[in-house]
């Protein structure tokens, strides 16, 4: 069987380019007569790799000078936790937006480590929107304000930052690089690499710099972001194989005309696909049009039980993991950014089909 259309939410699909330029050095990098799985991390073959997954990561985002970016573990989730650890400093409170699954994580875990404050929330409403800004209860004492960019699991997503008297944190998990983005905005990023940048094992965060070196006493150095700060991220043995690949997906985004014509192809994929879903009177999509997700598409059929039906259908067209999350229902299509436009139009294409079969 040859390559699907594969609209995984997470581990998600690699671009093939990748995965071909990850077999043809596989046995052998770069002459080094070894893998990249292989090799000290510490090694001079190793530290290039790192360098530029770093370097290119940086010039992708346009992350500032005054910002460090971290290749580190633990996941996404490792950051609900490490977040509050070490902004918090001397205050015991931080506002967090509730807009979805992941933001109710987020909200959890922080709650073992101070007072956490729903600026807003959407959970009446199912997640399916934003609450609007003006309905914001913010905290001006809060240590931070933390918000979830794409809601992976509802569809939801920021399209716009709110301007805050406190530092903005995001978990931008499954967007990051999706777009261009003002970093300068926030005072710290986080995301799992599986959705977006590479391989699961490996978590970027990008920090300001002045906001490292304050943990909360008994903070583990392994989630101090200053340790790891310090020492380029490799305090222990980092997911070398994971960064190798992560920094293989930088450069095929470069080539691929960087985070513009990312975006641009993004919003074509997304706007293709919304638009089947809206035309017709069959398929529904549960989020607010102004906070539909350009990468995560959550939709149901006129009834439950064609579910399996149309999973069957797609399977055997190609078009794979199109199963919604089982808090959610029906369907989801993820098209991050290594989904062809090919594979979106293959779905449009089924959708429609699918639609005259049992409307
Ligand atoms: C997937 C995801 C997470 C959890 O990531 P892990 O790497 O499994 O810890 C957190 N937030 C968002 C938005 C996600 O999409």
């Amino acid at each position: 069987m040859g390559r699907v259309h594969n609209f995984s939410a997470g581990p998600a699909a690699l671009p093939e380019e990748v995965l071909i330029e990850a077999r043809d050095e596989l046995l052998d990098y770069a002459g080094s007569g070894m893998s990249v799985m292989e090799m000290s991390h510490r090694s001079k073959e190793f530290i290039a790799v790192a360098e530029r997954a770093e370097a290119d990561f940086i010039e992708l985002l346009g992350v500032p000078d005054d910002y460090r970016v971290l290749f580190l573990q633990g996941g996404a989730t490792l950051q609900f936790a490490m977040v509050p650890l070490n902004l918090l400093g001397d205050r015991d409170t931080a506002d967090y937006v509730n807009t979805g699954a992941w933001s109710v994580k987020a909200i959890e875990e922080a709650q073992r480590f101070c007072r956490v404050n729903v600026v807003a929330s959407s959970e009446a409403r199912g997640f399916t929107d934003i609450p609007a800004l003006s309905e914001w209860r913010c905290n001006p004492d809060a240590a931070y304000l933390h918000l979830c960019s794409n809601e992976t699991i509802g569809g939801v997503q920021f399209h716009d930052f709110p301007d805050t008297s406190v530092p903005l944190v995001a978990d931008m998990s499954s967007d990051i690089l999706s777009r261009p983005v003002d970093v300068s905005r926030f005072a710290l990023i986080y995301a799992g690499a599986q959705k977006n940048i590479g391989p699961a094992g490996l978590t970027v965060v990008v920090v300001r710099k002045d906001l490292l070196g304050r943990p909360r006493a008994g903070t583990p150095s392994m989630l101090d972001y200053a340790v790891h700060a310090a020492a380029d991220s490799m305090s222990n043995t980092p997911p070398t194989y994971a960064w190798y690949l992560a920094g293989l997906v930088f450069r095929w985004m470069k080539a691929e005309g960087g985070l513009a014509a990312i975006a641009a192809r993004n919003a074509r994929k997304a706007a293709k696909l919304y638009a089947a879903l809206d035309g017709g009177n069959f398929y529904r999509t549960p989020v607010l049009g102004n906070c539909r997700s350009v990468m995560n598409v959550p939709f149901t059929l006129p009834d439950a039980a064609l579910d399996a039906v149309f999973l069957k259908g797609a399977e055997a067209r190609g078009l794979t993991n199109l199963k919604g999350h089982r808090s959610v229902g029906g369907m989801r299509a993820s098209l991050y950014n290594a989904v062809p436009e090919a594979a979106v139009d293959a779905l449009v294409d089924y959708l429609g089909v699918f639609a005259r079969e049992h409307g």
